[in-house]
């Protein structure tokens, strides 16, 4: 075990600091967290924000005023996307987070309390993507997920490739329809096989689906050719988000051979709009499970590189939202087991050249765990529809219907530090375009966000 002595800690992770600003011991943005999103209100046109308890720091608004010239370029704090912050070595981002936890503590710089336009409420801010998002990879990287998905998909065979425990597998997503939180999301329609048909058949996909799982930002990264060796890799994440990465199963399972997964993935991704950056995530770094075979060198680690995030997945049907019932949690898990680390999936990408840009988003996979009730997918939660989920409303779910809405939380604790967490990552199911239709309302308000 690597003890609490390697973490990296420094006087903003104390957990006895406090804000000004009055924060719930609930809330997942005390002043150990400062996580960054871009945010718009009626007033403010989108910019970079920091989230404090239930307001937010308008970081243009106080760089502009001059608030951290001494530590990085007004230019980087004051446009409409957090790539150019992204871009910056790491030793400035800390310097960054040590003036802005010296702005916002108790009898720290007090030079804030007379700018009544630093802050804002959260509930009158709209939250937009944090980044551009030039490049979008999703991994497969949970033993737990990859065991499941494998015996489902492929009952006769091994349920493990025998390259799973050798590569960090992942595919390309698509970027262009990752969403912030809140964004309705179009059931998709595809081509699927039905299991007692000759013939595929193009609709609605009938096993819409959900996947649990946390993605990283990637920071400066590196040039074409050249690569991020494993034990760098740190420096090389900002910061990360829940990712909800929808999956039409049907779609999927038709498609999926043999160049992996396409149109059953592509149609839309969630993600929190909060970035969580690795500096805040460091008193939670732990080991992660034994890598048997041991990897090979360039993907060997010698520190800590998981993190220990509790991992939640909540449904709401369309009944539940109308009489305002409370989600019903159907999964809760970890992300510390994970087997194949952020680190290692950093190093692997780019171990053949290939260049990781700032704002790149790397999601890890679904995030299972072994026993019942931690899955991260419905697929997995109720074994292929055969064991479907009752709902407090008494309906039954195998997958998710027209109107559920899917909330995934993360929340980190540790004895001897403040709990911090991420806010979260949510979508409800709009009915599939009958095949006339081109569109509808829902995508020029998805189209609004780009
Ligand atoms: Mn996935």
């Amino acid at each position: 075990m690597v003890g609490v002595s390697a973490l990296d800690l420094d006087a903003t992770h104390d957990p006895t600091r406090e804000s000004w600003i009055a924060v719930d011991e609930q809330s997942d943005f005390p002043i150990q967290n400062l996580p960054f999103a871009i945010f718009s209100t009626a007033e403010r046109s989108p910019r970079i924000g920091i989230a404090i308890g239930e307001r937010i720091l308008d970081l243009r608004v106080t760089a502009e005023a001059g608030h951290f010239d001494a530590v990085i370029e007004r230019s980087a704090l004051c446009g409409p996307t957090l790539n150019a912050l992204m871009s910056f070595p790491r030793e400035r981002r800390r310097a960054l987070r040590r003036r802005l936890s010296e702005l916002l503590r108790v009898g720290g710089d007090s030079t804030l309390l007379e700018m009544p336009d630093a802050l804002c409420e959260e509930r009158d801010a709209r939250l937009h993507l944090p980044a551009s998002i030039g490049d979008y990879v999703d991994f497969y990287s949970s033993l737990e997920h990859a065991t499941n998905l494998g015996r489902l998909f492929r009952p006769q065979g091994e349920p493990l490739l025998p390259n799973w425990r050798w590569i960090p597998i992942g595919y390309h997503g698509r970027s262009a329809t990752i969403v912030p939180s809140d964004t309705p999301i179009r059931r998709p329609r595809g081509q699927r096989k039905p299991p007692d048909s000759a013939c595929p058949v193009f609709g609605a996909s009938t096993r819409l689906d959900i996947e649990l799982e946390i993605g990283f930002f990637a920071g400066p990264g590196n040039r074409l050719g050249e690569s991020i060796p494993v034990e760098r890799a740190r420096e090389h994440i900002f910061g990360c988000v829940l990712v909800n990465d929808w999956s039409a199963r049907d779609i999927q399972a038709w498609e999926y051979q043999p160049l992996g997964p396409f149109l059953g993935k592509s149609f839309a991704t969630t993600i929190s709009p909060w970035v969580v950056t690795l500096e805040a995530l460091e008193p939670f770094r732990v080991d992660g499970p034994l890598q048997a075979p041991a990897p090979l060198p360039y993907l060997a680690q010698s520190e800590a590189e998981n993190y220990e995030i509790a991992l939640t997945v909540a449904i709401r049907d369309a009944r539940m939202r109308e009489r305002g019932t409370a989600a019903a949690t159907i999964s809760r898990s970890s992300f510390a087991a994970m087997y194949w680390s952020q680190a290692q999936q950093l190093a692997h990408a780019s171990s053949n050249g290939a260049t990781i840009a700032p704002g790149d988003l790397f999601a890890s996979g679904t995030i299972s765990g072994s026993i019942d009730g931690t899955q991260g997918s419905l697929i997995e939660l109720t074994e292929n529809g055969r064991r479907p989920l009752r709902l407090p409303d008494g309906e039954e779910r195998s997958f998710l219907e027209d109107g559920d809405e899917i909330t995934l939380r993360g929340r980190c604790t540790r004895a001897g530090y403040r709990s911090i967490g991420f806010g979260s990552a949510r979508g409800a199911i709009l009915p599939a375009l009958d095949s006339n239709s081109a569109g509808g309302d829902a995508y020029g308000e998805l189209a609004q966000d780009r």
